[in-house]
């Protein structure tokens, strides 16, 4: 039985495990660099231990600190949150060689499937359809071009071991392919450590829908329904919203079943997330699988119901799912905003900086995971992301009316924030109609910046 729980992550997530943590009636022990002494998820956890500098690679990615803040407050177990460590099978092997459960799925689940390339494999094998491309990772020049002359350009060279929208880059034509190719390495290398790269044929115009999932280690394995992500920046997502507006009952029960397969496909338990990417004629493909809690669970636990972290710590503890297929129903319009301390206007310019005043939004249907509270200082070493406004309502239009004016109430005074940026996409007129895909929220800003142009700016 589990006692204690260390949280290995910093901000708004880790603050959502201590929330968990102590709904579930278990002590919860934070960590915490130089920089974050002052930072919520520090201040108001059971215990926080200090582990190091600033520097990520020397406080929240520092194994050894984490192993021994464990030992030394007597915490059993261990969440990673999201970012960090929560996708490194090698830290997940180093929490259980220490006898800490590791609150997330197996070291063999982590690694498979973190190799973009051989999951992809994994899951075409297990009849989940996927983005066609090079079967596994590519080699040399000669075999990418011969791959993409036979899929067809525009395609996408990925990074293997990529994460966070890095390590993507587009090749219109063959003479684009060298210098292309070797730039993702050189990306990958740097940021992953790691410079495998495959291909991928660019679909043009989808949307970002991911199936969340939840599985114990019984093998019962559950959907529970879909999150469209194709509000999107640099392939990274900016706002979030469930159900997604091209979804029909049949689209979600086949790719709801098709999720599950690639769960099953790799012995997979904890929370999950398979991104599939959807084109206008409603084909899904697998594009890849996350091994962890997302950023935008939250959308997925108002209209399910079902409380992500809470069966996240059941499942760790190898409780059975409390609930099957069956129980699940999405009801009503979820919608997730990213808040983060940046300037739109500035090409999205990280803004650290002390929070003079705060202003946080209320009432029924809204809720906000945050970090943040007034007098405290952004540091300027970590994510820009400081809180998340989560919406639900009946309907679509009604959750979009209630995000409006939750983001005309919400005030953070001092620094930078791009509240404004995603009160202009809230009343743009495609995302209104729900027809906006990935390529989107680009335009959007390439049209913003023509705009002001013409304005004489
Ligand atoms: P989600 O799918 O949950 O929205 P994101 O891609 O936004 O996930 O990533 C969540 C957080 O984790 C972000 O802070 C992002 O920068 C970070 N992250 C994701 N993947 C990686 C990775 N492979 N390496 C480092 N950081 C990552
Ligand atoms: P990451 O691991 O960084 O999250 P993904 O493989 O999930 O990388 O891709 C990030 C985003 O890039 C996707 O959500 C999607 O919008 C876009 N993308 C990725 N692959 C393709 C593709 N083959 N065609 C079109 N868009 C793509
Ligand atoms: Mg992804």
């Amino acid at each position: 039985m589990l006692k204690k729980v260390l949280i290995a992550n910093r901000g708004e997530i880790a603050v959502r495990i201590i929330r968990a943590c102590r709904e579930a009636g278990l002590q919860c022990v934070t960590v915490y660099s130089t920089a974050d002494r002052t930072a919520l998820h520090a201040e108001i956890a059971d215990e926080s231990v200090c582990i190091g500098p600033p520097s990520v690679q020397d406080s929240y990615l520092n194994m050894n600190a984490l192993i021994s803040a464990c030992q030394n407050t007597g915490a059993t177990a261990l969440h990673p949150g999201f970012g960090f460590l929560s996708e490194s099978a090698e830290f997940a092997q180093l929490c259980i060689d220490n006898g800490i459960t590791f609150i997330g799925p197996s070291p063999e689940s982590i690694s498979m499937l973190g190799d973009k390339a051989r999951a992809k494999e994994t899951m075409k094998a297990a009849g989940v359809p996927v983005i066609p491309g090079s079967d596994g990772a590519i080699s040399s020049v000669e075999e990418a071009k011969k791959i993409a002359a036979e899929i067809g350009y525009p395609v996408l060279v990925k990074a293997s071991a990529g994460g966070g929208g890095r390590g993507i880059r587009r090749i219109d034509r063959e003479d684009q392919l060298e210098e292309q190719m070797s730039v993702a390495k050189e990306e990958a290398k740097l940021f992953f450590g790691n410079d495998e790269v495959y291909l991928e044929k660019l679909i043009v115009g989808p949307h970002h829908v991911e199936i969340q999932i939840i599985a114990d280690q019984m093998g019962n394995t559950v959907a529970l329904g879909e999150r469209d992500c194709s509000m999107q920046r640099r392939n990274q997502k900016v706002l979030e919203e469930s159900p997604s507006p091209l979804m029909t009952p049949e689209l979600r029960k086949a790719m709801q079943e098709a999720a599950v397969r690639a769960a099953k496909a790799c012995g997979y338990y904890n929370a999950g997330t398979i991104e599939f990417l959807v084109d206008d004629d409603r084909n899904f493909y697998f594009m890849e699988m996350n091994t962890r809690i997302q950023v935008e669970h939250p959308v997925t636990e108002w209209v399910t119901g079902v409380d992500l972290v809470q069966t996240q710590l059941l499942v760790a503890q190898g409780k059975p799912l409390p609930f099957t297929q069956e129980d699940i129903q999405v009801r009503g319009h979820a919608i997730e905003c990213r808040i983060n301390a940046e300037n739109p206007e500035q090409g999205f310019r990280p803004s650290p900086g002390k929070i003079r005043s705060l202003h946080i939004p209320g009432g029924p249907g809204i809720r906000v995971d945050s970090a943040v509270y007034q007098g405290y200082t952004i540091p300027p070493y970590y994510d820009s992301m400081i809180a998340k406004l989560i919406v639900h309502a009946p309907t679509r239009s009604q959750a979009i009316m209630k995000m409006r004016w939750a983001l005309a109430e919400f005030i953070v005074d001092g620094i930078d924030s791009n509240i404004d940026f995603q009160l202009r996409l809230i009343k743009n007129k495609d995302f209104e109609a729900g027809t906006y895909d990935n390529t989107f929220l680009e335009k959007f800003l390439a049209d913003s910046k023509n705009g002001e142009k013409e304005n004489g700016k």
